[in-house]
């Protein structure tokens, strides 16, 4: 008889279970970081003793960690095992210099298999089941982390990587595939050159399951692509730094993320003040790695607002849920599934003679697409200037920007004094794309 459940020993733990095995693991993580140079400190300055650990909330005692605090140095001072023992590396999307590094064992890349194939078994993914995967190999999470998730189940797996709209619809077809994995916003443009092509994708092609994440989307997208495609998609939360995919999925009912916690410790903290927010408050997530054994990550600041539901769900799941991702505590976003700071436009611009003092940068969405446009006040005396040298000026930035951020935006330049310069801090980023509006 097919089971039910992927792995029913963890999925199914009762609630006070789930939180005596979380302290079980904490106990083990904290007694771990004793190896590593950067915790070593970090115990020594809070005046932390592993040992004394008596109750999950007793790590509040530590300081939180986030980007910043991976990005000031070697991440080989996270390590709690010798590099020799590490086989594998992943980095966030977004450029070298704003990326964060984490490193993983054998043992971690198995964990992490495992938590995906959980995820996509909850949904109903089988053996029988031809995997597309849509998003992009190589140091993003979201290739290799359902690969191996998607192989673990047993499935076919295409490892299709990002782009090439017409081939991936050629391999949907050929290889009759059922399930893909795809960045919201690309599986909406996806569906303008299905249409280009003749084809519908619901009744022209095999697809039952979709999953979808890497950035935020709303209710209203996903029930677009669910009645397009013919599918059912589910919404797939994960960073990097908690290994990438496999944090927190959709169980068939669809309401909320189930963390897996008996893997991560979640937080929900308000994000002014730092304290735990009630259950069911929207606040900031938290997590700590509680079976990774690399790199194990305490008390991260995700910068990811959401709220957990207070109340269990009706799978039968006692792991919490979490709302869809309502917004960020940083001023990151993101362009088709990369991410992005203002910092690193600004820092291109102010390196770019001719470029004047203000900028804006200003994302819409252009037929079902992610568009990237950045206006450019250019420097007075260029302005009255040949319109040649404003065109260099252009393209310059254009690559330039392009080299930074990965992703080429629109630009326009615009005489200086135009842009709203704003009291104290400026409008940087104007979001007008469908899930900034709301649903
Ligand atoms: P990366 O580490 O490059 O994979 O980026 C991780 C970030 O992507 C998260 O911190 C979120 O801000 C965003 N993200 C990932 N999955 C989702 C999702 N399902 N919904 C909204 N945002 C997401
Ligand atoms: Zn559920």
């Amino acid at each position: 008889m097919e089971r039910e459940f992927w792995n029913p020993e963890m999925e199914l733990l009762p609630r006070e279970e789930i939180e005596a095995l979380q302290l079980r693991r904490l106990r083990e993580v904290l007694q771990r970081c004793d190896r590593s140079p950067f915790y070593r400190e970090l115990f020594r300055e809070a005046s932390f003793s592993p040992e004394k650990l008596n109750s999950l909330a007793d790590l509040r005692a530590l300081p939180f960690t986030d980007k910043e605090t991976l990005r000031g140095g070697d991440p080989a001072r996270f390590l709690t095992v010798p590099l020799e023992d590490i086989v594998r590396v992943h980095s966030s999307s977004g450029t070298t210099g704003q990326a964060t590094v984490v490193f993983h064992t054998a043992r971690d890349i198995d964990a992490w298999a495992e938590l995906v194939a959980r995820c996509m078994y909850m949904t109903g993914v089988r053996s029988t089941d031809v995997f597309q995967n849509m998003m992009g190999y190589g140091l993003f999470t979201g290739g290799l982390g359902f690969h191996y998730g998607a192989e673990r189940i047993g499935a076919l797996v295409i490892p299709a990587g990002s782009g090439n709209s017409r081939r991936q619809i050629q391999l949907m077809r050929d290889f009759h595939t059922t399930v893909i994995h795809v960045i919201p916003s690309y599986a909406l443009y996806l569906l303008e050159v299905f249409r280009e092509m003749g084809l519908d994708p619901a009744s022209d092609t095999d697809l039952r399951i979709a999953f979808i994440g890497a950035e935020p989307h709303t209710e209203s997208l996903r029930r677009r692509l669910e009645e397009s495609y013919g599918v059912k998609a589910y919404n797939s939360y994960g960073l990097t730094e908690m290994n990438g995919p496999g944090v927190a999925f959709e169980c068939p009912f669809q309401e909320g993320m189930h963390v897996w916690e008996d893997s991560f410790l979640l937080e929900v903290i308000d994000p002014e003040r730092l304290e735990p927010v009630p259950p069911g408050e929207e606040g900031e997530l938290v997590l700590t790695t509680l079976n990774r054994e690399g790199m194990p990550l305490l008390r991260y600041r995700t910068r990811d607002l959401a709220f957990a539901y207070p109340e269990p769900c009706r799978c039968g799941r006692a792991h919490r849920r979490i709302s869809r991702i309502k917004g960020r505590t940083d001023d990151m976003f993101i362009v088709k599934g990369v991410n992005i700071f203002p910092m690193q436009v600004e820092r291109v611009l102010l390196g770019i003679l001719g470029v004047g003092s203000n900028y804006q940068i200003v994302l819409d969405t252009v037929e079902s697409r992610d568009e990237m446009r950045v206006m450019v006040e250019v420097a007075g005396d260029l302005w009255h200037g040949e319109v040649r040298e404003l065109n260099r000026l252009r393209k310059r930035i254009v690559e330039e920007l392009r080299q930074e951020i990965l992703v080429t935006p629109l630009v326009e330049l615009v005489e200086p004094g135009t842009l709203p310069a704003g009291e104290g801090k400026a409008v940087r980023v104007m979001d007008r794309r469908e899930y900034a509006r709301g649903d």
